[in-house]
């Protein structure tokens, strides 16, 4: 059941619900107040008629019928009956309605001096009279032809009433259904419509102040968040496959060269050790880009665990000595912790080993003298801030921000020094990801000063 449907058959069931309620208490209300009312209208009948027979002298039986019969207060099919204080009848009214009475009847009314009951749809009222120190019983009974007529006319008019309002209130709710619905259809059909190739649509109804305007401004927000991420990645994999071209490319023209004609073994080798170095920057490359693609990923969050810092960065330095013997470290505390846990934080050791290993190679390459400065600070509490500095070419300003982009490479160095243009990036990724932060201090021709901080703690 869709949710119009489902709108339209709550609103309905309520409101007919609420309806058939005050129709229901309506027609009882009524009834009530008739039988009320007729109560005390037979039982002033049956005062008058009791109090003519025994208290005025004059009146006798057969002239009391006769006034009863001609009374203008004469009710429908009406029976009256008196007993005297030894339950004998002294006066019954002409009519031959039956008038069901039992002596446990008369002596019910006597202890509850007044009763009143409805039998066959005929209200009947008993009443003890005392006149001249004698207790005679009275009991009226008639059809309340008028009263009753007049309820089932209400009734009629109060069922006609509620099947006109039921059908009134379902075709109601389908149209109030269908308008409020009506932005979320129309809305529905665009969200249809977009697909991976038109990230770019937007959809209407943003400006209204109302839920569907902001699901609309939400939903549009999340397609600029989508449409941003997609020209990210597609600029990504261009930008990765034009790199992974490159030594690829180098490697099949060398491989050509070498077979057009009979090599010596020399020459042999000397093409093996540049296919060798082409193959080592196509691992580098592929190793980044995959490192890359798991930093993206939040769930790694998950799997944190306290780690040093200082260890890291240790290790970080054993590990680029391996590959590059030539290049110097210079690792120092600004002001030695007092405790173990101030050099702690949460996080993923291989990844962060990576992100300093990139700080600290691209400070080695770019200085001339292939060393870096590494300083590990405590700017506040709680807080631990790592410092890689070289005294290489520096960065324009303009670029500062832009190395931190996959694939872009500074325009002073791209030309001079090997290199992808991911390290940077995976570095931002990776201290993003332990929801760290990065700054860059540097001035062309003095150096560049890279500065990592974390919370420490964990
Ligand atoms: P790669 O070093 O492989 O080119 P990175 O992402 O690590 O890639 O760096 C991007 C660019 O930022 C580098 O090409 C270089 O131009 C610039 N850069 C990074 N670190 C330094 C540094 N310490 N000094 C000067 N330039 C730097």
């Amino acid at each position: 059941m869709n949710i119009r449907a489902k709108l339209t058959l709550q609103f309905s069931i309520i409101v007919a619900s609420i309806l058939l309620l005050f129709s229901l208490s309506v027609y009882l209300l009524s009834d009530n107040y008739r039988r009320e009312e007729f109560f005390s209208r037979l039982a002033s009948r049956a005062i008058t008629t009791v109090r003519l027979l025994v208290t005025v002298k004059e009146v006798d039986y057969n002239l009391l019928r006769i006034i009863d019969q001609n009374s203008i207060h004469q009710l429908f099919e009406e029976k009256l009956l008196v007993f005297n204080e030894s339950n004998e009848m002294i006066y019954s009214s002409l009519d031959d309605f039956p008038l069901i009475y039992s002596d446990s009847l008369i002596a019910h009314v006597r202890t509850q001096k007044r009763v009143e009951y409805t039998v066959n749809n005929r209200e009947a009222v008993g009443i003890v009279y005392t006149a001249a120190g004698e207790k005679f019983v009275v009991i009226a009974s008639a059809f309340d032809r008028y009263g009753r007529s007049k309820l089932q006319n209400l009734g009629q008019v109060l069922i006609a009433g509620l099947i006109l309002g039921i059908g009134i209130i379902i075709l109601a709710g389908r149209i109030f259904a269908q308008q409020a619905l009506r932005p979320l259809a129309i809305m529905n059909a665009e969200v249809a419509s977009i697909t991976a190739g038109s990230l770019n649509q937007r959809i209407p109804g943003g400006e209204q102040r109302d839920e569907i305007g902001q699901l609309a401004q939400n939903f549009n927000l999340m397609l600029e968040r989508l449409e941003a991420a997609f020209a990210i990645q597609q600029q990504f994999v261009s930008n990765a496959s034009h790199e992974l071209r490159t030594p690829l490319a180098a490697i099949s023209s060398q491989l050509q060269a070498t077979l057009s004609k009979e090599r010596s073994g020399a020459g042999y080798r000397k093409v093996l050790q540049s296919l060798v170095e082409d193959a080592r920057t196509l691992t580098e490359l592929t190793n980044g880009l995959l490192v890359l693609a798991q930093s993206g990923i939040d769930k790694q969050r998950a799997f944190f665990k306290p780690v040093r810092v200082d260890e890291i960065i240790f290790s970080a330095q054993t590990e680029l000595l391996k590959s590059n013997p030539t290049y110097q470290f210079q690792i120092e505390y600004a002001q030695f912790p007092t405790d173990d846990s101030a050099l702690q934080i949460l996080g993923n050791d291989q990844l962060l080993r990576t992100a300093f290993l990139n700080f600290m190679d691209n400070a080695c390459k770019f200085s001339p003298d292939h060393s870096v400065h590494v300083i590990v600070g405590f700017p506040k509490d709680g807080t631990i801030e790592i410092c890689f500095a070289d005294k290489g070419p520096g960065i324009h300003p303009e670029e500062q921000t832009k190395i931190f982009d996959p694939f872009y490479r500074a325009s002073e160095t791209s030309s001079r020094v090997r290199g992808h243009g991911i390290g940077l990036s995976l570095c931002a990724r990776i201290v993003q990801l332990h929801k760290g932060n990065i700054r860059l201090e540097s001035q062309l021709g003095e150096g560049s000063r890279f500065y990592v901080g974390f919370q420490t703690g964990g």
